[in-house]
């Protein structure tokens, strides 16, 4: 209930990063944590240009797409600077663009997608930034790692010289109350204090992206430190 009397209200796009900002301050402030050590990613998928451009105006450094073609079709309008993320799946035929035009990838998923984009870095003399998605809720709809083969998964991948792994990401279980996605934002912590812990070489584990706007209040009391927020921001995406 309170989820849809939140986005009943929305106001101004700049109002609403406002909000988000102080609603990401008082989470991190339960775990005696700043605002300042959560990173933003501003969701846009099937926001226009402009209301893109007005979210950068109003201080967002960076956003974040889920579709390659559709990345493409606005980028070349966004000639502001700011930092861009892939956060949605990633087929092989596309990791070319990908790269070319991404300074992130959130969704490493596959040794196939880890090797295709370390091999398109590597011919345009670039490191790719890289977060490996692990599957915490166990749905199948779900693309990402099982939650089992994280370890053995980033060690395989982490010599590849055109990726650079800086963390993990999820996408936690769908549901009206975030307490029930409280378990994935635990699960993933873990693994995330785990890699940390093993010392991977060439590997740096420091983002823990979780948490969407239903729920990255739980996902920073779980220790979030990147959130992404697109309905939160634009308001709901259409039905
Ligand atoms: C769409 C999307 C988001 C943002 O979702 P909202 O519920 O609109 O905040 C975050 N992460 C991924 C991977 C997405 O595809």
């Amino acid at each position: 209930m309170a989820i849809f009397y939140k986005i009943a209200i929305m106001g101004s796009v700049e109002e609403n990063i406002k909000s988000i900002w102080s609603r990401i301050e008082k989470a991190a402030e339960k775990r005696g944590r700043n605002k300042e050590d959560i990173k933003l990613v501003t969701v846009t998928k099937t926001v226009e240009v402009e209301r893109i451009k007005e979210a950068i105006n109003c201080g967002i450094e960076i956003i974040g797409e889920n579709r390659v073609q559709e990345a493409e079709s606005k980028f070349d309008k966004i000639t502001e600077k700011v930092e861009k993320h892939l956060v949605g799946h990633l087929q092989t035929n596309k990791a070319k663009k990908a790269v070319e035009l991404f300074d992130f990838i959130q969704s490493v998923d596959s040794q196939r997608i880890a090797q295709e984009i370390s091999r398109r870095a590597s011919q345009m003399g670039k490191v790719m930034d890289v977060l490996v998605e692990i599957n915490t809720s166990g749905e199948e709809t779900k693309f990402g790692i099982n939650p089992e083969e994280a370890l053995s998964f980033i060690k395989s991948i982490s010599d590849l010289p055109g990726i650079k792994v800086r963390g993990v990401m999820t996408i936690g279980l769908f549901s009206d109350n975030p307490e029930e996605t409280r378990p994935c934002f635990k699960k993933l912590k873990a693994i995330f204090d785990q890699l940390k812990s093993e010392n991977i070489p060439h590997v740096e584990m420091k983002y823990l992206s979780m948490g969407m706007t239903s729920d990255f209040e739980v996902a920073i009391q779980e220790g979030s430190n990147m959130v992404r927020i697109g309905t939160g921001i634009f308001g709901p995406r259409g039905l």
